[in-house]
């Protein structure tokens, strides 16, 4: 094989591991947060669901959600809840998470999410698998 068509055949394989959300249709559409106000905390209660789709750790987009919204926050133990220690406008968290997945998930030369964030010495760069685009993004 060619080192193009290498390139090519590992391209493909990165892209059957995405999940299909994102390879099928050409919008690309993650679930919409639900989220549920209970006592003094905000869960997001389909989390991982997110995170799975967006092909991103949760632990990631919990430690800039946090940041983002001033608030301390946990993880449940199957990681499928986001519980904000704060009560926060359902709206903010969405907003922050279309900024997140703005930031962090989609290339912004090609505009596809087939995206990874490669870690190089202190840098944080967002990799296009779609376009090959290399994009600095700040760190979380
Ligand atoms: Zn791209």
């Amino acid at each position: 094989m060619s080192t193009r068509e290498e390139y090519l055949e590992m391209l493909r394989e990165a892209r059957e591991q995405l999940p299909m959300t994102i390879v099928s249709g050409e919008r690309f559409t993650p679930p919409k947060p639900i989220i549920a106000i209970e006592g003094r905390q905000t869960h997001v209660v389909n989390f991982k669901e997110i995170a799975n789709s967006l092909n991103r750790d949760p632990k990631l987009i919990a430690r800039y959600l946090s940041k983002e919204l001033g608030s301390p926050y946990f993880l449940t133990e199957d990681e499928r809840k986001l519980i904000l220690s704060r009560r926060i406008d359902p709206r903010q968290v969405e907003n922050r998470l279309d900024r997140f997945i703005r930031t962090y998930v989609i290339c912004p030369h090609c505009g596809r999410p087939d995206t990874v964030i490669v870690k190089v010495r202190r840098a944080w760069i967002l990799r296009c698998m779609a376009c090959g685009a290399e994009t600095p993004i700040p760190k979380i």
